[in-house]
This record gives C-alpha cells, sequence and structure tokens, in this order.
C-alpha cells in the first residue's frame, strides 16, 4: 500500500478539488492520502485563507466518514516564518490536523519558489546557507511532523558547491530526536531541476541516521497524485529503506515499503 501525504486543493494553490483529488489517489492504488493544502503567514495568492478554514474542516469530516477505499488524513502545509509558533499552535489546536508538513518558502520577503525570474542577481550559495538556516529553525520550533522539500531552492535549476553535509546531518539529528520525519517530495522531477526532493545522498544520510521518511507528490492537480511513486519506491529500497510512515492525529505509523 502506498501513502501520499502531500496534495494541494483549490484551497490553496490547486487547480482541483478535494473528491477529484481522492478519487485520483484511489484509482493509483494510494490507500493511504494526505491532503496538504498551503498555510502561509505571508499575503500571496496561494495560502488557504483563514475564513477557509471551517469549510475545510467540514470537507474532511465528510472525506473521512464517507470514504471506504483510503483513509483519508487532514493535513496542512505551513510555512516557517520567524515568531509565527503562537499562530501555528492556535491554529492545530483549532483544526485537529492529523499532521503538519513544515515548509519554508520565504526568504525574509521573497518568495523563493513562485518566479524563476526572481532568482536573477541574487546570491545562490547565500540562500541555501539562509535556507537552511530557517529549516533547522522550524524543526527546533518541535510543532511539525514533516520536513518538507530538504533542497528546495535547487528548483529552477540553482545549485550550490558548497558542501552541505554537516548542516543536513545536524537537522537529520534534530528530525530524529523530535520523531518527525522527512518526505521524498517527488514534484522536483517536473521542475527545472528534475530531480526529487531532496536529492540521493542526503536520503543515503537520514537512513544512516535512522531518521524515517514519508513520502508526497505534492501535486496540484489530479493528474499528479501519486507521480513518480515507482521511481521514488525503488530509490528507498536501494537506499535501504524498509518501510515509510506517516502521521494519523500527530501519531507516527508505520507501513513496509
Ligand atoms: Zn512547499
Ligand atoms: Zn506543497
Amino acid at each position: 500500500m502506498l501513502v501520499d501525504l502531500h496534495s494541494h486543493t483549490i484551497f490553496s494553490d490547486g487547480r482541483s478539488t478535494h473528491a477529484e483529488m481522492v478519487e485520483a489517489a484511489i484509482a493509483k492504488g494510494i490507500g493511504i492520502y494526505g491532503i496538504a493544502d498551503h498555510l502561509c503567514f505571508h499575503d500571496n495568492p496561494w495560502t488557504t485563507r483563514l475564513d477557509q478554514f471551517e469549510e475545510m474542516r467540514s470537507t474532511f469530516a465528510n472525506l473521512k466518514a464517507n470514504t471506504t477505499s483510503a483513509k483519508i488524513l487532514f493535513g496542512m502545509e505551513v510555512d516557517y516564518v520567524r515568531g509565527c509558533e503562537n499562530r501555528v499552535l492556535r491554529l492545530k489546536e483549532e483544526n485537529h490536523w492529523d499532521y503538519i508538513i513544515g515548509s519554508v518558502h520565504y526568504i525574509g520577503d521573497w518568495n523563493i519558489d513562485s518566479n524563476a525570474a526572481d532568482w536573477e542577481g541574487k546570491d545562490v550559495d547565500a540562500t541555501y546557507t539562509k535556507y537552511l538556516e530557517l529549516l533547522e529553525e522550524m524543526v527546533d520550533t518541535k510543532l511539525y511532523n514533516i520536513v518538507a522539500h530538504l533542497d528546495l531552492p535547487k528548483k529552477y535549476g540553482h545549485f550550490t558547491d558548497i558542501d552541505f553535509t554537516d548542516r543536513y546531518r545536524a537537522i537529520g539529528e534534530k528530525i530524529l530526536a523530535n520523531n518527525m520525519a522527512f518526505e521524498m517530495n517527488t514534484a522536483g522531477r517536473i521542475k527545472i531541476c528534475n530531480e526529487f526532493y531532496p536529492r540521493r545522498d542526503i536520503v543515503e544520510l537520514y537512513h544512516q541516521l535512522g531518521v524515517d521518511v514519508t513520502l508526497g507528490s505534492d501535486a496540484h492537480h489530479r493528474n499528479n497524485v501519486g507521480q513518480f511513486f515507482d521511481e521514488a519506491v525503488a530509490l528507498l529500497k536501494e537506499v535501504g529503506y524498509s518501510r515509510i510512515c506517516y502521521f494519523e492525529e500527530g501519531q507516527k505509523r508505520y507501513l513496509p515499503l
């Protein structure tokens, strides 16, 4: 059975409804399917608005009660920005999310993954450094369950020559200590970088450290649910993973790969 914990709907920047996404997941044999729309603390067109949460809660209540072919999980992809902790905590209590995917999409006021042209004139190495610093701060809050797209700055093909292994190890050790997981996010395969987030050597490092992994397609349309999962599962097995995890009501559970 497959797990996909990372999808978006029309509540944020996806183009399909919850029902359409669930139908696509079931058709692809995904037995545990979590939708995690964006919640961002910057005002932008891709965040779920606070006035949509009531409708979102009832949408999930209906889906959970009426879907028999898959387990449906209510997740949220929540941006980390400095000082957001109390707001995250309050929304978590209000919404009873099964899990929170923690993301960094902003460095200061710059949304690094919404427009390739915005990278013009930017210092790539400094961007990676800052990105990882924020990611580590996010893990330190202990508010999140899953760390999203560990090497997102590569999205538009910007790679760094700096060896960040020690930084990734430090983050991995904290993910482990905080009983979190990282995701194999397959959406990078349809971006300019054309590889999964994170790249293979980070997956190998995290396997050595004993960090749990989960799977997410980061689908923004029903056609992309479970995209490249055969390839991702093969890679995880090659690296040595024999199980993947998911979170239900905040509790970590495992499935054999
Ligand atoms: Zn994201
Ligand atoms: Zn996402």
